[in-house]
């Protein structure tokens, strides 16, 4: 509502030169006590110097993003080694509530090496309910364990804290406080900073961008996380993995698919565990839709599907983790109010789950029609005859025999001929030898108008075709073969201006076997070749039977 009212361009942080926030910044960093009071009041005074009252969100996110690309300037240039000791921790921030025993051990691990007392077991559950409370929008239940946390935390516990301390800073997100939560962040930083180094530093930078709601001024969080540079993204730890998914998460306007194929690629180098399972789900999903939108890659598509799947089951496998954590944790009037936040988690992960499947199957039915498709043209042209379109000699080969077998298998008797153009040598040496195509191609046309649909009509050789006709009495056939030879006899080719008469001789037979074999095949063939042989020999254009 607010927001729509701001309707100008973001002020610009009126800082008459970005080197003296710079210069702020890198003494904030060394500094402590009161001196960092001071030092954020002056950051935040000058960036929003209507002090007395909120900044407008528009100059919320103008002054973080100033200060967000100045931190990310000075901590990459930073030479001070990272402990690095924090830093594994925060991946678990990622997976709350954690599995009771193996997940909450090996954080636990990480802070106490010699093993966790059960207070401290106590105190770290506390903390995760606290967490989700907050994430969950639940101030109300999360107050009390407020006051019931704040005189147990503190930065001896490094780890813990920072639990406590982003929980704080959602909080005041969320109340709207947004000085109080631009001065938070910048002590969590420092604080952090001075601890455990600059990459821990960076990692909490990161947290901060997740934080803030950009709302229409994505442009400025990209420009944030570019500051980064490419250097940040070939790490395989935390830091990485968080940047990674900011820049892969942007619209679609600041990224391209390709830019985010590429971040997604690179985060698949990464262990799984530095990631949610919600945010893997999406990662797969969306390298699923990418590939299957690149033909080629139609089998990797598959299993990017196969994968986003896998961590649907995943999610579903925590939102029962959850929802038992919060059981547990919580009084009947407190997880009642949890019903809804968890109701809308079923449907987001109910829409995901039908959404997933459904790109699933199109993509699986798009591609394997497209394969089919092309499989069958292929096919087609293997079996096809160049010139006429007939079938050719290799469809005989895969298709005939069946054919046949079908028809004894269901007693259909089934003719078979064979016609040779007579003097054929001569039309082409009279007329040239596209005359010659032209009259195959012609005949080809004259066979197929001559029988059904069902009938099989083959180019058998250079001017001579095979004719399979099912379901036909002997006496039909003849008449069939000598109306054909009639009409072949009678009709007009022209080619060029020339007409050119042909003739046919033709030998057939029919097969009233009740069993079919390729020898059985093969002789019927050699007859009816037999036949042709005689036809030829008794002054061509005839038509004969072959002999039983
Ligand atoms: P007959 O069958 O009556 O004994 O005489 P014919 O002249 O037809 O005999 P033969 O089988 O010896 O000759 C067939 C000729 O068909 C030889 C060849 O030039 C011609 N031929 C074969 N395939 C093609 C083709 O694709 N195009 C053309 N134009 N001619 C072809
Ligand atoms: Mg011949
Ligand atoms: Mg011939």
């Amino acid at each position: 509502m607010k927001e729509r009212a701001e309707s100008h361009a973001p002020r610009p942080v009126s800082w008459r030169r970005k080197k003296s926030l710079r210069e702020t910044l890198g003494l904030l960093l060394d500094s402590s006590g009161n001196q960092r009071e001071y030092l954020v009041n002056v950051i935040l005074a000058q960036a929003a110097p209507e002090t007395g009252r909120e900044p407008s969100l528009r100059s919320t996110r103008a002054l973080c993003a100033a200060i967000l690309e100045q931190l990310v300037s000075i901590l990459r240039a930073d030479p001070k080694p990272s402990s690095g000791k924090l830093l594994p921790f925060f991946k678990y921030l990622n997976h709350f509530p954690l599995d009771p025993d193996r997940e909450t051990n090996a954080a636990l691990s990480l802070i106490y090496p010699e093993g966790p007392s059960e207070e401290v077991r106590n105190l770290f559950f506390r903390l995760e309910l606290f967490w989700l409370l907050n994430l969950m929008g639940d101030l109300e239940s999360a107050r009390p364990l407020r006051k019931e946390l704040e005189p147990q935390v503190s930065l001896k516990r490094p780890r813990l804290y920072a639990i406590w301390l982003l929980s704080l800073a959602r909080i005041l997100q969320r109340r709207g406080q947004r000085l109080s939560f631009c001065s938070l962040w910048l002590n969590i930083i420092c604080e952090y900073y001075r601890l455990d180094g600059p990459d821990t530093a960076l990692y909490l930078v990161l947290r901060w961008i997740e934080m803030l709601n950009w709302g229409r001024d994505t442009a400025l969080r990209k420009k944030v996380l570019h500051r980064f540079g490419a250097r940040f993204r070939q790490r395989q730890d935390i830091l990485s993995a968080s940047l990674l998914w900011e820049l892969f998460n942007q619209e679609h306007r600041h990224a391209t698919p390709s830019e985010k194929m590429l971040y997604t690629r690179l985060l698949f180098r990464h262990p799984s565990n530095l990631l949610s399972v919600q945010q893997l789900q999406y990662l797969h999903f969306f390298a699923g839709n990418y590939l299957s939108a690149v033909k080629t890659s139609f089998v990797l598509s598959i299993r990017e599907f196969k994968h986003s799947n896998y961590y649907l089951h995943k999610s579903w496998a925590y939102l029962q983790n959850l929802s038992h954590f919060l059981r547990d944790k919580l009084s009947a009037e407190e997880y009642a109010n949890a019903m809804s936040y968890l109701q809308q988690l079923v449907v987001d992960l109910g829409s995901q789950i039908s959404l997933q499947n459904n790109a699933y199957v199109e993509t699986l039915h798009d591609n394997y029609a497209t394969i089919k498709s092309l499989l069958r043209q292929v096919e087609e042209l293997s079996i096809t005859d160049n010139l006429t379109g007939l079938k050719n000699r290799r469809y005989m080969a895969n298709n005939l025999y069946h054919a046949f077998q079908l028809a004894a298998r269901h007693k259909v008797p089934v003719c078979l001929a064979i016609l040779d153009i007579d003097f054929f040598k001569q039309v082409n040496d009279q007329f040239g030898h596209l005359a010659g195509d032209h009259i195959l191609k012609g005949l080809a046309r004259l066979l197929l108008a001559s029988f059904r649909k069902s009938d099989v009509v083959i180019r058998y050789g250079g001017e001579e075709f095979l004719l399979i006709l099912f379901d036909v009495s002997p006496q039909r056939m003849e008449t069939l073969m000598q109306d054909l030879a009639h009409k072949v006899r009678n009709h007009r080719f022209t080619w060029q201006g020339d007409l050119i008469r042909i003739t046919v001789s033709i030998g057939w037979t029919i097969s009233l076997q009740p069993r079919l074999s390729h020898a059985i095949l093969d002789d019927y063939i050699a007859r009816i070749d037999d036949a042709l042989y005689t036809a030829k020999n008794a002054g061509r254009d005839k038509v004969i039977r072959a002999q039983d």
